[in-house]
């Protein structure tokens, strides 16, 4: 008689599409009423992982109130989000360079929702670009979106919320700055202040009840950003073989820890940083002159 080859642990993937629309099916891990009736706000929640962040806590009972630029953009993400999970979703014009349209948004949410209970900080911009042909300008908004952009938002839904009912952040971080990821300087930066940040906060906050962790995801297929720093391609050349888990990231799994940090499940976690990359920065190529190819066939605008 012979017996079918076990299942490895490690294959059970979660459920997730490449495109920025809903899933078609979903299977719990967590138990379905773990966020039921909280309120979180989440930076970039139109698109790729931050959209899949709010769907994921949606289906946990939460509702949501999602802000970027693109009001088109999150009005359409927002009835999909909805129409999936039978939650509230609110969607919210802001720039999170600009603190007084935070401030707006946020006041919005809370006359709309009654309360905030988590903040996730997902809006970034990037694409590859070497140190030499970066501009000043193209730095300094990359700094002004991830970076400023997190504090100024933290800073906004702390005052006029968590600071007197307590709270959840949750910063969307990356991997980029641990080995000075060639073509990076930018993002990499921005996010190794975030990671600064995040402690910070953690510090200074957590007498209020707030707790201040992050998630620094690795490649994540279906993402705009996966799109422009050459993930596709590098998937069919086979490059993540390199990386221990030898595949990309789905979005479902960024939520899935985003959902760890923000809910009771991490109760005694704060200033964390969990790195989501299946072991990537470990062992993956740092060659500039090999990524300097990907460079000169992308656009370096933002
Ligand atoms: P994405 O779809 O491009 O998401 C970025 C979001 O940020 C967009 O929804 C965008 O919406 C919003 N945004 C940009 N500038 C903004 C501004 N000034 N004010 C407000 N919102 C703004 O990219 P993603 O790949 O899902 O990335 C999500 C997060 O994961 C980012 O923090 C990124 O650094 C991190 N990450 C991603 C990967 C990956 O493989 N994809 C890897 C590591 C880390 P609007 O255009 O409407 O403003």
């Amino acid at each position: 008689m012979s017996m079918a080859e076990p299942q490895k642990t490690g294959d059970v993937l979660p459920e997730d599409v490449g495109t920025d629309d809903c899933l078609t099916s979903y299977t719990h891990i967590y138990s379905p009423d773990l966020l039921k009736d909280q309120v979180a706000f989440i930076t970039g929640g139109g698109s790729g992982i931050g959209l899949r962040i709010a769907e994921i806590f949606m289906r946990h009972g939460c509702d949501t109130a999602i802000a970027s630029r693109n009001i088109d953009k999150l009005k359409e993400a927002a009835q999909k989000l909805s129409a999936v999970s039978g939650r509230r979703c609110l969607p919210l014009s802001l720039d999170v360079r600009r603190p007084e349209t935070i401030a707006t948004a946020v006041d919005e949410t809370i006359k709309e929702m009654g309360r905030i209970d988590i903040l996730i900080n997902n809006a970034a911009g990037n694409f590859l670009c070497p140190a030499s042909a970066l501009s000043f300008n193209a730095f300094k908004t990359v700094m002004e979106i991830d970076t400023m952009g997190t504090f100024n938002t933290s800073k906004v839904v702390y005052e006029k919320w968590f600071k007197n009912h307590g709270g959840n952040i949750v910063n969307i971080s990356a991997t980029l700055g641990y080995k000075g990821q060639a073509l990076q300087v930018h993002a990499g930066s921005a996010k190794a202040a975030n990671d600064a940040m995040t402690k910070h906060l953690a510090v200074e906050w957590g007498p209020s009840g707030v707790r201040v962790n992050a998630v620094a995801p690795g490649p994540i297929s279906g993402t705009e950003g996966f799109r422009r720093l050459g993930g596709p391609r590098g998937e069919s050349a086979g490059l993540f073989q390199s990386i221990p888990l030898q595949r990309a990231g789905n979005k479902t799994e960024m939520a899935h820890c985003t959902l760890f940090l923000a809910s009771r499940a991490s109760s005694y976690v704060t200033g964390a940083i969990l790195v989501a990359d299946g072991g990537s920065w470990l062992t993956s190529a740092n060659d500039v002159s090999k990524l300097m190819g990907i460079a000169s066939s992308k656009s370096a605008k933002l």
